[in-house]
């Protein structure tokens, strides 16, 4: 939620108070350059006891609610016909309006599920974005990801409030060109992840819908960030204004065959489902369900997490609970705009993204600028944010690296997680950096996995800018920050 205050000014306010807290750390700058030598230059590798604040990620870091809280307390424990996974059925219907239920540990068990039971070698998967374990799922069941984005939704300095959205007319080429039994079925992402969290429009899921539907071709929704996508639909969108977040989403649901979610994004969970009006596609899915996830009313969830979900599912159609990270994130990236820093524009749903190649021109992009950029900020603030960007890209069949279209950086803001003081502070250090970007070098690699790289992938820097840097930090604001 937004408050405008006396002054004029607009500023996010926490809808919530906070119950429990947990300490956090902020080592000095001499630490946090040991740190990320021992995490080899990747900040999926460091340990949080050195992280100050954690913005790698919105995935199962939000903070979740008394109500959620208290429904893990009444969990019912039973390997088959657990009452909780009644619970989600419900909340499931109630929200989504889907019968069929089948719960998984998290999202990309999901993707794993659709691909084993969708995808045969030689399909093609078209997409308004790929996610990096969406693509790694439809690769390793030998089909291939299309990505038929709008033109302008890679400019990163934009005012396209739907950056997300997806080409029909590609949509349309690209049946014609690998026909309809190679087109398992098209996939739409709530917010597009990678490109800054980007919502697609109404008005566009229709067309893709009734352009999928022409073919009979199904569609696959992937709800990880549904409640932020329909917050900004019913923002940005002007059918949609005074409109609530469930009618936003029960009009979304209206144009799905099979709906997904990583249930650690919008409904503050760990855990994951997929849901479907239609017995063909379910019977399709559930014998694997057991087979990788667990029975089909825990699927790899704990029953806690079954019941922490049917609540956060209902939680995230509330306004202040679908508006609670968009906001503050809308205000992290207008302060940064203020301070010059290139930033993705239109602020998106799940981070501050930094774009590292206009923050980093020097760097070129075989030497991972939005790697070093994630690194530099890690030095100069303590704060971890994730690369996405070419280290997130795996090489190809011939050994190359394949360019990223964007190098970001990105900052994630956890739902309730985090105060005003710390988004302050992380514009602070972000904008120290910048003006001693010169400072930052490149990257390469030392250790480097073929599948996933940026996980365990290790780095050094080119030079030893990491040292310098460290050193600058600490002329200006002395040893022990
Ligand atoms: C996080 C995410 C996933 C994967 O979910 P996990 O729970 O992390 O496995 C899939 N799609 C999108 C859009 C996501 O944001």
């Amino acid at each position: 939620m937004n408050i405008t205050l006396s002054t004029g000014k607009i500023i996010p306010i926490e809808m919530h108070k906070v119950k429990i807290v947990q300490k956090t750390n902020l080592p000095s700058s001499k630490r946090r350059l040991e740190a990320i030598n021992e995490a080899g230059y990747n900040t999926f590798l460091l340990r949080t006891r050195d992280v100050f604040l954690d913005m790698l990620t919105d995935s199962g870091t939000n903070a979740m609610s008394d109500n959620q809280l208290g429904a893990m307390m009444v969990s019912d424990e039973a390997y088959a016909g657990s009452e909780s996974f009644y619970k989600l059925a419900d909340a499931v219907k109630e929200v989504l309006g889907f019968k069929y239920l089948l719960p998984v540990h998290q999202g990309r068990a999901a993707e794993h599920l659709l691909a084993k039971a969708f995808v045969k070698p030689g399909d093609v998967v078209p997409m308004n974005y790929h996610f990096t374990t969406t693509k790694a799922h439809v690769d390793l069941a030998g089909g291939k990801v299309a990505e038929i984005f709008k033109e302008g939704a890679l400019e990163t300095a934009s005012s396209n409030p739907f950056k997300g959205n997806l080409d029909p007319a590609k949509l349309e080429a690209l049946v014609k060109q690998h026909g309809v039994a190679h087109i398992p079925f098209v996939r739409m992402e709530a917010t597009t992840n990678l490109i800054g969290g980007q919502p697609f429009s109404m008005a566009n899921l229709r067309e893709v819908k009734a352009m999928a539907a022409s073919f009979g071709i199904p569609l696959v929704f992937d709800g990880s960030l549904i409640s932020e996508n329909a917050y900004f639909i019913q923002q940005r969108e002007p059918e949609f204004k005074g409109a609530t977040i469930q009618q936003v989403i029960t009009e979304l649901m209206k144009n799905v065959d099979i709906f997904y979610m990583s249930g650690r994004k919008s409904a503050a969970v760990r855990g994951g489902l997929i849901a479907t009006n239609e017995k063909k596609f379910y019977d399709a899915i559930l014998p694997w369900l057991p087979v990788y996830e667990g029975f089909a009313t825990y699927g790899g969830m704990s029953t806690k997490e079954v019941e922490a979900m049917a609540v956060g599912l209902r939680e995230m159609t509330e306004q202040a609970v679908a508006s609670s990270g968009a906001d503050f994130i809308q205000y992290f990236v207008n302060r940064l705009e203020e301070e010059g820093v290139p930033v993705v524009t239109p602020a998106g749903g799940l981070a501050c993204h930094l774009d590292a190649m206009r923050f980093l021109p020097h760097i070129p992009q075989a030497q991972y600028p939005a790697g070093a950029l994630a690194a530099a900020f890690y030095i100069a603030s303590g704060v971890r944010g994730m690369e996405r960007g070419t280290v997130s890209m795996d090489r190809d069949a011939q050994g190359n690296d394949v360019m990223s279209d964007l190098e970001l950086l990105r900052l994630a803001v956890p739902r309730r997680l985090y105060t005003m003081s710390h988004i302050e502070y992380a514009v602070d250090r972000v904008k120290w950096l910048y003006a001693h970007r010169e400072m930052v070098g490149g990257l390469q690699f030392v250790e480097e996995p073929p599948v996933l790289r940026f996980f365990f992938g290790r780095l050094e820097p080119v030079g030893d800018w990491g040292v310098q840097l460290a050193a600058a930090f600490r002329a200006d604001f002395g040893d022990e920050f």
